[in-house]
């Protein structure tokens, strides 16, 4: 042990996971419950779990009666969107003309840039999610922004300049040339660097010409430790709109692969309207989907078919999409994407769910040996929950028969104000007294 760096032992209930739930399988042996145990952090990462109280040589923290949880992932998520959360009225084409991007075009200004990308950051810390997959906007400087706000909180960050040479509002437009410029001067300054990624962000394919789809996907080819992220058959006018542009492609899915675009490191938002064909073709690449379950609703795109993904082989994972998600805490997601699959006459385990925001987006991104579980020798990204808040879900709560029932009861009735606590790399970022 350095000096300075102190052992941390956190007391409370431990939930993580150790393999992939079964659909609908609430008895599953997935889950690795440990009531009133200690989680002990050495050096920002896990360095094992026990029973009984550490010796003094640990600084304690007594979260006893709380839940203890990896920190949510939230695998699709847009920083300059917080300023046009919850606005009204329109579906995916016309929001984004409307709100989304005249909030993106005011990144342009560098201060503007930094402030939002620190406000965003404390923001998804203060709900739960510890490490994302953001696209900022098509300026370099808000992906600068992004990351170096990202690397002093020591977090986890997959993020990249958004590529628009066509299609959108001039201030918002780039070309190939510029792109390629100044994606190749950000994958040399933040790639690879901590806890830095850099994902190759096409917005969707309507607003990419051929050519800079093109040029993405030769950046891929060249390393393919490169991440992908864009959006993928959301709404059913841009698939329209997707089929007019490129009357020759199969599918939407298709533009994507034939740009070589569609990997294992390719993270697809939404995936609502897609075929057989095309799951299989994810599947087969070792792609995920960001499923947005609340943007989904809000933005009335359509109801995601998770079991069909699950039964093709695809990774999901999920996703707050805000602003077209209408919040940043993954629990609210959770709850939205159990009534999607309800109305869908399917059922969605608190299992499935908090497996897809921790251990399983971990796996789909390649990053299981770092976070997402409490795994010995992982980051010590952990989340400390209180499982009510309020009256009626405190009674949910006691008269809860089943770990699966308690756990689902707070899932459905939690949001960031059951968050306690939040460890980056064992660094203490929020600090709540007890509800
Ligand atoms: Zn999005």
């Amino acid at each position: 042990m350095s000096a300075g760096v102190p052992r941390i032992a956190l007391r409370g209930d431990l939930l993580d996971f150790t393999a992939a739930p079964a659909w609908g399988d609430t008895e599953s042996a997935a889950p690795r419950y440990r009531a009133d145990h200690w989680l002990l952090i050495e050096q920002g990462r896990i360095a094992g779990v026990r029973s009984d109280p550490p010796d003094a040589s640990w600084e304690q923290h007594d979260h006893r009666g709380r839940l203890v949880l990896p920190g949510f992932i939230d695998t699709h998520v847009h920083s300059p969107q917080i300023d046009v959360i919850a606005s009204y009225g329109s579906e995916l084409l016309d929001w984004l003309t409307d709100h989304t991007f005249p909030a993106e075009a005011r990144h342009a200004d560098a201060e503007h840039a930094q402030a939002g990308a620190v406000y965003f950051l404390d923001a998804l810390v203060g709900h739960g999610t510890t490490s994302a997959v953001v696209f900022p906007t098509v300026h370099k400087g808000s992906v600068d922004a992004l990351f170096a706000a990202a690397e002093t909180r020591g977090m986890r960050l997959i993020a990249g300049k958004v590529l628009m040479d066509r299609h959108a509002p001039p201030e918002l437009l780039d070309d190939v040339d510029s792109a390629e410029r100044e994606m190749e001067e950000l994958i040399g300054r933040w790639h690879g660097r901590g806890r830095l990624a850099y994902a190759v962000t096409v917005r969707f394919a309507p607003t990419s010409t051929p050519a800079q789809l093109a040029l993405a996907g030769r950046l891929c080819r060249a390393d393919p430790s490169l991440y992908l992220q864009t959006h993928l058959a959301e709404n059913r006018a841009e698939v329209r709109w997707v089929h007019e542009l490129f009357p020759q492609a199969r599918s939407y899915l298709d533009v994507y692969a034939e740009a070589g675009l569609l990997h294992r490191r390719s993270v697809f938002a939404h995936g609502i309207w897609l075929d057989d064909a095309d799951r299989a073709a994810i599947a087969a690449a070792g792609a995920q989907i960001a499923h947005s379950p609340s943007s989904n609703l809000f933005l009335g795109s359509g109801l995601f078919g998770w079991r069909a993904a699950e039964a093709a082989g695809i990774r999901v994972s999920l996703a707050s999409d805000v602003g077209g998600g209408t919040s940043l805490c993954l629990l609210r997601n959770m709850a939205d994407a159990y009534k999607i699959q309800a109305l869908a006459g399917e059922r969605l385990t608190a299992w499935k769910a908090l497996h897809a925001a921790t251990r399983g987006a971990a796996e789909a991104l390649g990053l299981e040996a770092e976070i997402g579980s409490f795994e010995t020798g992982t980051i010590a990204d952990v989340c400390v929950w209180d499982v009510a808040v309020g009256a009626v879900a405190r009674r949910r709560a006691e008269v809860a028969r089943t770990l699966h029932e308690r756990i689902f009861a707070w899932m459905m009735l939690g949001d960031e104000r059951n968050l306690a606590a939040a460890y980056i790399a064992g660094r203490r970022h929020v600090d709540r007294p007890a509800a």
